[in-house]
């Protein structure tokens, strides 16, 4: 049985920052993915400059190759647009992008490979996770069994390891279905600036509009799943309805082709209200893994790579300390919680206040719309 200090379920933004935190930390360290990278993820791509600050603050090699990456996909503003269609433009500060999935996480596993002695294991799914007393064992897809004195579970948002914590990951976790297409020939999508629409049939979510790399622009909607079976809302339907129907977008469309195919997945959102445990004995979680998702906005590329930093600063103490215990994992989750817990609490009633209330949300953006122009802000 191949033996290591730490195995890393998942080589998405988290396990692969996990990865890169733990460059100098003189373990040995096994990062395994279900797939073969370059691999597409369904997501918005777009990100900020914190997760450049956080790997920045690994190394700031690391943080100076991801700005080399994201040359030419560089986003300055953002357009948010009220129910009734007020609009209120943006702009961002410092670093932001839009870079997709497929590259950005191929540059994070890529790093791992050149900065780091990680052993990487692609195809390789984790199937079962067993936590004994003195290690914990992982039996992959073929009946391989990987050893380890802990286990980190940056599988996303069906995380297997995540299960081996508790039987009851789903009543934990709040999701939020999105839906992620990649299309050419959209008018009016201007190259260094993102679209948030909200619209009443998207209860708790949006439609997103985000230009992308090669001409391409990534579409979605993203919503809450108990709201669209409160409201009957086929989301699917509605985001057909917006690209083929809806007056606001019909034209916008009309040439617009799909590049590959249209994808769902979920965005996990669970951490803010504390019911879903992130650590346990032997073990922690980052990432979409630990529901870990901003609540308001569904960004969780940089939340996911900061836990897996954090994670990395743990696993260090554990290894220094000789302790993997439940106990000791409590310094993780303390972190996390100084982190998160206010910013996500404070976003998730502010999202709550907008949904019982939509109006305030077109008074809101209406309001900043007007003071922008009175200050005759140009961007
Ligand atoms: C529709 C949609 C739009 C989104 N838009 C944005 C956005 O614009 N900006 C933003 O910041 N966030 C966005 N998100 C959220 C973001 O995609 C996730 O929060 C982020 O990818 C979490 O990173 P992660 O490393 O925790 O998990 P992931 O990126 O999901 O990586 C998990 C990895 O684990 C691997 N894996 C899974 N199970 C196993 C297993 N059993 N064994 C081995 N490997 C396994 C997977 O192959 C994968 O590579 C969006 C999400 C969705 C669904």
């Amino acid at each position: 049985m191949q033996q290591f200090d730490v195995i890393i379920c998942g080589a998405g933004p988290a396990g692969s920052t996990c990865a890169l935190g733990l460059f100098e930390a003189g373990l040995n360290v096994a990062l395994l993915d279900k797939q073969s990278f370059p691999r597409e993820k369904i997501c918005g791509d777009a990100y900020g400059g914190y997760a450049y600050k956080i790997l920045n603050t690994i190394s700031p090699k690391f943080g100076a190759k991801l700005l080399a990456i994201n040359q030419g996909a560089i986003i300055k503003r953002a357009k948010f647009v009220s129910p009734k269609k007020h609009l209120v433009e943006i702009r961002l500060k410092g670093f932001f992008s839009s870079l997709p999935r497929t590259v950005f996480d191929n540059f994070l596993l890529q790093m791992v490979k050149e900065e780091t002695k990680t052993t990487i294991f692609e195809n390789t799914t984790a199937q079962k996770i067993e936590v004994q007393s003195d290690s914990v064992i992982v039996t992959t897809q073929d009946g391989t069994q990987l050893k380890a004195k802990m286990v980190i579970g940056c599988d996303g948002a069906h995380s297997i390891v995540q299960s081996a914590l508790t039987n009851t990951r789903e009543a934990l976790v709040e999701t939020f279905p999105g839906i992620r297409s990649y299309y050419k020939n959209v008018k009016g999508v201007e190259q260094d600036c993102l679209e948030i629409h909200f619209l009443p049939n998207i209860p708790k979510g949006y439609f997103w509009i985000f230009p992308s790399t090669d001409g391409l622009t990534n579409v979605g909607i993203a919503a809450n799943k108990k709201m669209l079976a409160k409201h009957n809302i086929n989301m699917r339907k509605e985001f057909h309805y917006l690209m083929n129907e809806a007056p606001q977008f019909k034209e916008r469309f009309a040439e617009a082709e799909l590049v590959g195919e249209e994808k769902g997945w979920s965005i996990p959102i669970g951490y803010f209200d504390g019911k879903l445990p992130i650590s346990g004995n032997r073990i922690l979680l980052c990432g979409d893994a630990a529901g870990l998702v901003e609540p308001a906005t569904g960004e969780g590329i940089a939340p996911a790579m900061s836990s897996g930093r954090f994670a990395a600063w743990q696993i260090k103490k554990c290894f220094k300390e000789n302790n993997f215990s439940a106990e000791f994992m409590k310094a993780y989750d303390k972190d996390i919680h100084k982190k998160y817990f206010r910013n996500y609490y404070f976003k998730t009633t502010i999202t709550n206040f907008y949904y019982k209330m939509p109006f305030l949300m077109d008074w809101v953006i209406a309001f900043f719309s007007g003071l922008h122009k009175l200050q005759g802000r140009k961007y």
